[in-house]
């Protein structure tokens, strides 16, 4: 028998209805390095979207399930371009910036864009890669920056702020199906070709829903959160949708993310809460050691991307800004676990060592852990496998052109359409994730395991260590073995005598984990989107610039 309840699908359409009336006045707040930041209400964001869609099917042609690409920072008319886009039924592809230009060309055409919104300082990266871009007809320019890049291009150029210009301030969204797609995103590709994820409206909507949960972020419209992590990387991991179900407000960084513009930001909008990859925060440290400021508005920081490191959540800690610890991939949409302490913890000496780890998962993240010979793994906090996850936020496939199937490699689906996360791990019986490492990136000595993550984590509680990064390295006797790479603080005289000691007396690891092979570098490599790229590390090694 079937219910009796309405079947109102569940749309991106009507999140933005919803906030930019209910939540009219909450607000959009972009960083524009002057005096002022630009203050643009929820409302106006609404009827500015309703313009965007009208300029986008009126003048520009774009139908149904075409794909609109974002070239952009975070900021006000990228928000736009997140609701007007996927609600008028087209599908927005958001592109990494920080990728290689060959990379971003092959993803464009992988995708078939057909527009592309850009910030207007993004355009000297655009302008020689337009050539490329086979199938981008327009080109919609955003903000300042020189238009003159474009003066050649074969592409129709258009203005942002002229195509809004007069449109209608509302647009009759049309009802579609809930599991159509909505957004994509590829993988930032740290291994192999990038790979396209395509959420739904469904998925969005869900997902949104567990961001607003008290167990997850929790914020509401007395809240401002300052999203440092780019809407390109997996939908700035939900905030834009999440914000206008709730009417928090968003503070944008635009292009100012390096360390003291986010400290000033902080300090003069007093956000409560931020979200970005540890690096990030790494970087922000440092600054306010160098240049202290009021920061004690940040009630919430969540930090994922990456394992949070223990030291950075101490010494955040001790500025009063509170980490929250939470895992996620593109294919998860990506909020899979997030770090809140059980009741039972909280206020004891365990509440620390819960939120260090990833998380406990929600309803709609189920989990389990398959070992090597492919047997599943209790959940009881010791047995370490693989994580494989299913709900309706994750992705059971990736896209391969609009008239392919979907593909779904063995290596990342199981039979039964679970996804395989690649991500090693422990799950304690009350739903806890603990990663040990990634499959790819655990260091395979002589039959046993050695966690990176561990020893980075280690090294970096280490007071002369600024950031540290473990890769393995091939070994004649032992297969692999461990190669640190330390980046010293400022001043700091610790030599790799001194760090192994450290290591060995801390009881931090045991002996034959110890690294043998040690190099000082000036900065860990990063990818695209600010994680430790172990990939460019384990390369350099091979070709000996690391001795
Ligand atoms: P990429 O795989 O290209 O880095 P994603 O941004 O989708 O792209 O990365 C997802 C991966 O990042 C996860 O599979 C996991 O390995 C890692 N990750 C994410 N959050 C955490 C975390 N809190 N702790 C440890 N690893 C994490």
């Amino acid at each position: 028998v079937l219910s009796t309840m309405q079947d109102v699908p569940l749309l991106i359409s009507r999140i933005l209805t919803h906030g930019s009336t209910v939540h009219g006045t909450s607000q959009v707040i972009t960083w524009t390095g002057d005096d002022e930041p630009q203050r643009r209400s929820f409302a106006e964001i609404g009827a500015r979207a309703a313009q965007l869609a009208h300029a986008l099917r009126e003048d520009l042609g774009v139908a149904d399930d075409d794909r609109v690409a974002t070239l952009a920072w975070n900021n006000a008319e990228h928000v736009e371009a997140y609701f007007a886009i996927p609600s008028m039924g087209a599908i927005l592809h958001t592109l990494n910036l920080r990728l290689p230009p060959e990379q971003l060309a092959w993803i464009v055409g992988h995708a078939a864009d057909r527009i592309v919104i850009a910030n207007g300082s993004l355009l000297p990266l655009l302008a020689p890669l337009l050539p490329h871009l086979k199938t981008v007809e327009h080109v919609v320019v955003t903000g300042p920056g020189d238009r003159t890049l474009l003066a050649d291009a074969s592409v129709q150029v258009h203005e942002y702020e002229e195509l809004l210009a007069g449109k209608p301030t509302t647009y009759d969204w049309p009802e579609l199906d809930e599991r159509q797609a909505a957004a994509m995103c590829y993988t930032s590709g740290t291994t192999g070709d990038p790979k396209g994820v395509i959420f739904s409206h469904r998925s969005v909507y869900l997902h949104s829903m567990q961001v607003n949960m008290t167990q997850s972020m929790g914020l509401t419209d007395q809240d401002t959160s300052l999203v440092v992590v780019p809407q390109f990387h997996v939908n700035a991991w939900g905030l834009p949708h999440a914000t206008f179900m709730t009417g928090v407000n968003m503070l944008m960084p635009n292009r100012f993310l390096q360390p003291a513009p986010l400290a000033e930001m902080i300090e003069r909008e007093k956000p409560s809460h931020a979200a970005a990859v540890p690096t990030i925060w790494q970087g922000l440290l440092a600054e306010l050691t160098a240049k202290p400021r009021d920061v004690s508005s940040l009630q919430q920081v969540t930090i994922g991307g990456s394992a949070c490191p223990p030291a950075l959540m101490e010494a955040f800690d001790k500025l009063g800004m509170r980490v929250c610890h939470a895992w996620g991939m593109t294919e998860t949409s990506p909020l899979g676990t997030v770090a809140r302490p059980p009741a039972h913890a909280v206020g004891t000496e365990e509440e620390f060592a819960y939120r260090l780890t990833q998380g406990r998962f929600p309803t709609s993240v189920q989990a389990r852990l398959t070992g090597p010979g492919g047997e599943r793994l209790p959940w009881d906090g010791e047995a370490a496998g693989e994580l494989e996850v299913r709900g309706p936020w994750i992705a059971g496939a990736y896209y391969n052109g609009p008239d392919a199937e979907p593909l779904r490699p063995a290596d990342k689906f199981s039979e039964d359409g679970w996804l395989k996360t690649g991500d090693v791990g422990t799950i304690s019986p009350d739903g806890f994730l603990t990663l040990t490492d990634r499959a790819k990136d655990v260091i395979k000595s002589g039959g046993e395991w050695i966690s990176s993550v561990d020893l980075e984590n280690a090294l970096m509680s280490h007071p002369d260590v600024a950031e540290a990064a473990v890769v393995a390295v091939p070994d004649d006797k032992w297969g692999e073995r461990p190669l640190a790479t330390v980046v010293l603080k400022e001043g700091a005289t610790a030599d790799f005598e001194s760090l192994r000691a450290f290591l060995a007396a801390e009881g931090h690891v045991a002996k034959w984990q110890l690294p043998e092979r040690w190099t000082i570098v000036e900065a860990v490599p990063k990818t695209s989107v600010g994680k430790f790229d172990k990939k460019v590390l384990r390369r350099q090694y091979a070709e000996g610039q690391l001795d």
